[in-house]
This record gives C-alpha cells, sequence and structure tokens, in this order.
C-alpha cells in the first residue's frame, strides 16, 4: 500500500505462496490476464518473483505504476517477460506534479519512462485529467507519448476514495478532453470488452483512450475484472459496498495443495457471480460521448468485431470535421 507508513498493512499483504494458489487457480478457470496495481507494486521488492509466477502459467501481465522506482526493477521484469507497464503520471509541469504527489519525484518519473522505452517495454501512460490543475497538459502529454512510443488513456477523475472531496472542483468530463483532441482524431474505434473503452487515434500516430466510468452504462458493460485486495479479499466491483469475500480464513482451514486451489478457485467464481454493472444501461438510446449539447449523436453500439454502427446524422458530423470510422456491413 502507497502512502501507509503503518507497518501492519506491510505484513498483510499477499504471501508469494498465495500468489502461486492465484495463479493456479486462475489457470484453472481461464483467467488470462493480470494487472498488478496496489498502491504502488514496486515497493515490493519482490515484484519480479510475482511478474515470474503469473507470467509461467502463460498470462499476460502488466503493472501499473508511478515510475518513481521502475528503475530498481526494471532489467529484471524484462526478462521475466512483463507484456505491459502503465504509468500513472500526473502532470508534465513540475509544480503541479508537486502539488498532486507531495513530491520532487517528477525528473526521475520522466527519467524511468524514458529509461523503459530504452528496453523495450510496451508502455502506456495513465494520466487523470483534473480541472484547473493539469488540464493544460493534455497536449503535453500526447507530444511526450510520441517521444515514448507510448500509448495515453486520459481518465476522468471518478468520486472513489479520497476523490471524493475533491471530485466536483476538478473533475473534466471525458467529452471536454475529447472537444481538445477532436481536431487531431484521425480515427476513432472502440475497444471490445475491457470497458468498451473508444480508441482514438491522432494525426501522429498516438493512441489515446478515454477512460470515462462515471455514468458510464457503455463501460460498465465491459467491464471484466476481479480486483484482489493487498490482503486477500476478492471485491467485485470498484464501486462495491457489499461484503467482500475474505479468502483467508477457508485458505487456512484447507490442509492440501489441491484444497487451497478449490477454496480459491470457489472464492474466485462467488465473486464473479456477483458482478454486475455499477451503471445500468438505460431503458431509452443516450448519447455516448456528448450529451447535452445541440450536435448531439448517437454512434452506435460497439459489435463483437469491434466495429461500431455508424447512424446517418454520427456520418454528416464526422464528414464535417473529416473524422475516420469503420462502417458496419
Ligand atoms: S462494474 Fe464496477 S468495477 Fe466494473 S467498470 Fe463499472 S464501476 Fe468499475
Amino acid at each position: 500500500m502507497e502512502g501507509y507508513e503503518e507497518n501492519k498493512y506491510g505484513l498483510r499483504e499477499l504471501t508469494i505462496e498465495e500468489i502461486k494458489f492465484i495463479a493456479e487457480a486462475g489457470k484453472r478457470l481461464g483467467i488470462k490476464a493480470y494487472k498488478i496495481t496496489g498502491g504502488e507494486p514496486t515497493l515490493r521488492e519482490d515484484l519480479v518473483d510475482i511478474v515470474g509466477i503469473l507470467k509461467s502459467y502463460n498470462s499476460y501481465v502488466s503493472i501499473t505504476t508511478n515510475a518513481s522506482l521502475l528503475h530498481r526493477h526494471l532489467d529484471r521484469l524484462v526478462e521475466v517477460g512483463i507484456d505491459h507497464i502503465n504509468v500513472s503520471l500526473h502532470a508534465i509541469s513540475p509544480h503541479v506534479f508537486k502539488i498532486v504527489t507531495g513530491t520532487d519525484l517528477h525528473k526521475r518519473t520522466i527519467e524511468n519512462l524514458y529509461l523503459a522505452r530504452d528496453y523495450g517495454v510496451k508502455l502506456k501512460i495513465n494520466f487523470v485529467v483534473l480541472k484547473e490543475m493539469n488540464e493544460e497538459d493534455i497536449s503535453r502529454v500526447i507530444e511526450l507519448a510520441s517521444k515514448l512510443d507510448a500509448s495515453v488513456q486520459f481518465i476522468e477523475l471518478h468520486p472513489v476514495g479520497r476523490a471524493v472531496k475533491i471530485y466536483k472542483k476538478h473533475r473534466l468530463p471525458r467529452w471536454k478532453v475529447l472537444e481538445i483532441l477532436e481536431d487531431r482524431v484521425v480515427e476513432i474505434k472502440y475497444r471490445i470488452g475491457l470497458h468498451n473503452r473508444p480508441v482514438l487515434l491522432l494525426d501522429n500516430g498516438v493512441r489515446v483512450e478515454l477512460v470515462g466510468p462515471v455514468g458510464n452504462f457503455l463501460f460498465c458493460a465491459g467491464c471484466t475484472r476481479i480486483r484482489i485486495t493487498y490482503d486477500f479479499k476478492l471485491v467485485p466491483c470498484l464501486n462495491w459496498r457489499g461484503p467482500v469475500i475474505e479468502v483467508r480464513p477457508s485458505l487456512e482451514a484447507a490442509k492440501s495443495f489441491e484444497e487451497k486451489i478449490e477454496v480459491v478457485v470457489r472464492a474466485i467464481r462467488e465473486a464473479n457471480s456477483m458482478r454486475e454493472p455499477f451503471v445500468k444501461y438505460p431503458a431509452k438510446p443516450v448519447s455516448i460521448l456528448r450529451p447535452k449539447r445541440d450536435e448531439d449523436f448517437r454512434i452506435g453500439i460497439p459489435k463483437r468485431d469491434g466495429r461500431i454502427d455508424v447512424s446517418p446524422s454520427a456520418k454528416k458530423y464526422m464528414k464535417k470535421r473529416d473524422v475516420g470510422y469503420t462502417e458496419l456491413v
């Protein structure tokens, strides 16, 4: 856990043995991808061992990190075959970076991004857009991504955890980001599965995803994740308010390796059965990206192969702005 100094959190963190149980249970259930987040995963000295265990099951493995300690792990992460790294970058300006993170680690973070590029790691920059804080940096992030051969995820602030307090003041809706970028968009696609996110291809070749969960039924409809907490609880949704699944008590009661794997398999199945979209589809059609505007249009529901069914009004709009689209035939 990042930012917590008390030892009690560290002592409860998932052990290597528990991670092996998760990997084995995941294999039996057909889980194909793991993202290691945190807190801050690079604080664990054994991060490379964890990635190595999950990779040994032929899984797709990525981490999300603030990159300030990435240099300590990079060479071995590459050795064990990390598939990509998401770097949470809070600002391009060192001044704003310090306000958001409370640290002077801006320079090192940027250096580590370049280091990761030099190691040939696939990079994604996570950029939480904050009104009146870092919105000026949107174009600068795109330029940085182009130099790093990285893609960018512009993330809408959502009202969870500590962000509840600053949500109203600093939330910049995702369609505002789209407005800033729209003159540079040459193609719009959808990712099917992972939150059905719109993917924008920009004129300099950078791929941008808009990650906007707030009130977004399409986003929740494409949610494919279960969260495992640092102390081995399973949570079916980021906004979950009900009881979570505690794995450890049953795990401790189980004797053999097989019994322990069975406990984890059952827990994952149970968490999966509790999952439901937090934001549900509305009964009547609404537009996806630009609600409450005169030139509003519905660009359609993405199909299985990633194409979208573009309505006549959307076609007109896109033609006017010279934006490409893939038509459903
Ligand atoms: S269902 Fe929950 S975890 Fe999944 S995208 Fe929606 S809010 Fe996030």
